[in-house]
């Protein structure tokens, strides 16, 4: 079921998608050469119990996953992109490193992810390649977010998406996507990251997605990892993500989890 907020919800939700941004940041700031994946998720489970907030993974168990998750961020390094689970791993220079979080505050979840290199990143062709699949990422879910108005469908929305990601290169696996985000993590509608414009609900004011495009550098096929959880590209290649919870309004969208 679709459901649409008032414009008095939407503002309930404001806190969790500024609670979500900062945690967000703080974990990339923490992400140092030589910072074990152990003490990023200890530093977002720390800052959500200083909240009071309430962590929308630890106890998730959804039918592709083959346990409780038990973590409260997903760390997804090079050639995982999507499910991390944070496990006892030092991060390496040059290390690309992804970071899903999704959080309940008073109620209302938001859910956002982004991508980064870690450390010093010298030039190299390694760096660009990075840097153009981040910033793919980026771009596509710009594009969605400009797509996410009255009037559009969410075709629209994934047409943008796919638009970004093949003039970039880049193939697109439509098994995990975007998603209606409001008292739970996941609902409807889904958002896949490639579709057709013009085609599938009618975006209207009071929508809340989370937009998410996510993309392998030279394949669109993953496996599971035998953690039970991460999700890795089958060629090795290196995966990006960046995802906001945005709300569709009668004029531009509002982006939630929007970081300064
Ligand atoms: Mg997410």
């Amino acid at each position: 079921m679709i459901e649409l907020r008032t414009p008095r919800e939407i503002e309930e939700m404001r806190p969790a998608g500024r609670f979500v941004a900062e945690v967000l940041t703080a974990v990339r700031q923490a992400a140092h050469v030589g910072t074990n994946l152990l003490e990023l998720d200890e530093l977002a489970h720390r800052m959500i119990k200083e909240r009071g907030a309430e962590s929308c993974y630890i106890d998730y168990h959804p039918s592709f996953g083959a346990m409780p998750f038990g973590k409260v961020i997903c760390t997804s390094v090079n050639d995982a992109v999507l499910h991390g689970l944070p496990h006892d791993y030092a991060l390496r220079d040059g290390d690309l490193l992804s970071i899903d979080f999704a959080v309940a505050v008073d109620g209302w979840v938001a859910d956002s992810a982004t991508s980064f290199v870690v450390g010093t990143s010298p030039t190299s062709e390694r760096a660009a390649a990075d840097a153009k699949l981040i910033r793919t990422t980026e771009v596509a879910l710009e594009a969605g977010i400009a797509a996410a108005r009255p009037g559009n469908k969410i075709g629209d929305i994934s047409a943008a998406i796919a638009q970004v990601a093949r003039a970039a290169g880049y193939s697109i696996n439509t098994d995990f996507g975007g998603h209606g985000v409001g008292r739970t993590m996941h609902g409807d509608p889904h958002v896949p990251n490639d579709g057709r414009a013009g085609r599938g609900f009618p975006l209207r004011p009071g929508l809340v997605l989370a937009i998410e495009p996510w993309f392998l550098e030279t394949t669109d096929e993953i496996y599971t990892d035998p953690d039970g959880w991460t999700l890795r590209s089958v060629d090795g290649s290196r995966g990006a993500h960046s995802e906001h919870t945005i709300a569709i309004t009668e004029d531009d969208p509002i982006v939630l989890t929007a970081r300064d």
